[in-house]
């Protein structure tokens, strides 16, 4: 089976108040060595075939369509493939990142940080780039022959209410996007948002989860179906290569901070873009893909958790236990239960962490 694989790209030219991945400012000919440094990588790896690539970051724009093009030659890539990168709209203006080369490289979807299309509300996370500015660089990539584009949302934004949510969703749908992800903005520790949070102006946790549900209810309108907790899609385009995470299948992360899981084992490399360039070493995380593991990743997904492809895995059904326990979640409109799948609603996503946690006890 053709795995996927991630690359991580650790630049970006600032940083997001908000932002706690792993990046640092490109500086000298440090994106020349890291180039080098992932290919000499993937050459290690060359008994894996691909069938999804993603390059996340950090800014993957960051470093040129002609140093991703030059990374995805030392790799054995399916000719059915899903290659994805994420790009910075910032990057992506006349004279920046060349979608035209990308196409040829293999490259056949484009995730955009939108955030907001509301520019007091991008204002606010630190985004450089304006609404018209994402707009152009849509069309500059589909017009180059990348039609598969995904936007990212955030929800719980500082200001944000339903109305500049509805702007936004609607600025996704007629600039023409296939996809989009939104995500509930979290405070993590380390970030200037984090000692900055009381005088943000946040929406508070019931605002928050009804602008989640709003979410829901306009993408569903506009006819994208929701797959996964914060992911949604015209059918046919929700995202190979994420899925295969939640699907509990293998894939190979390189670059410093990326994760993998291949023959049961997860591994990593640790956030520090010198350590990976003078001495890349995995980390060992343990074993994986348990029933446990798997049924918590399937609960992500709106197919939820199936019998019959458990059975197909580990060769026995989902433990009665979890159908009695999930049917007082059925009660509350929590969770959906067939003969065959344990799946939760949008309201379910909502409390999932603490839904996931009573089914897997
Ligand atoms: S949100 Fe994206 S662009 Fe901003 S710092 Fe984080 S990785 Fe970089």
């Amino acid at each position: 089976m053709p795995l996927g694989l991630y690359i991580h790209i650790p630049f970006c030219r600032s940083k997001c108040p908000y932002c706690d991945f792993y990046s640092v400012m490109p500086s000298g000919d440090t994106v020349d060595k890291y180039v080098k440094c992932v290919c000499n990588q993937l050459r290690g790896y060359d008994n894996y075939q691909f069938d999804t690539v993603y390059f996340g970051g950090g800014t993957p724009s960051v470093i040129g369509a002609e140093n991703i093009a030059e990374i995805l030659k030392c790799a054995d890539i399916t000719d059915n493939h899903e290659i994805t990168v994420e790009c910075n709209p910032s990057d992506c203006g006349d004279g920046g990142f060349d979608f035209e080369k990308a196409a040829k490289a293999g490259i056949n979807r484009i995730s955009f940080g939108l955030q907001s299309a509301v520019d007091s509300e991008r204002k606010a996370l630190g985004r450089r780039a304006g609404a018209q500015d994402v707009k152009n660089a849509v069309k500059r990539a589909q017009s180059d022959g990348i039609g598969n584009i995904s936007l990212d949302l955030m929800l719980g934004i500082p200001g944000q209410n339903e109305d500049t949510l509805k702007r936004s969703v609607d600025f996704c749908f007629s600039a023409g996007v296939k996809h989009i992800s939104a995500y509930i903005l979290k405070i993590e520790e380390c970030t200037y948002f984090y000692k900055a949070k009381d005088r943000l102006n946040l929406p508070d946790e019931d605002e928050t989860a009804d602008l989640y549900l709003k979410c829901v209810e306009l993408t569903e309108q506009n006819g994208m179906k929701q797959y996964e907790i914060s992911n949604f899609a015209f059918p046919g385009f929700e995202s190979r290569h994420n899925l295969k995470y939640w699907r509990c299948e293998e894939y190979l992360g390189i670059g410093p901070a990326a994760h993998s899981f291949i023959g049961g084992k997860r591994f990593y490399y640790g956030r520090d873009l010198n350590e990976y360039l003078n001495n890349p070493q995995p980390v060992y995380d343990g074993s994986g893909g348990d029933f446990d593991e798997y049924a918590m990743l399937a609960l992500r997904l709106t197919e939820g958790l199936q019998d019959s492809m458990a059975f197909e895995r580990f060769g026995f059904h989902i433990p009665e236990r979890f159908f009695e326990k999930a049917k007082k979640y059925e009660k509350n409109g929590l969770a959906e239960i067939t003969d065959n799948s344990i799946s939760l609603t949008a309201k379910g996503f909502l409390v999932s962490n603490a839904i996931i946690g009573d089914l897997l006890t």
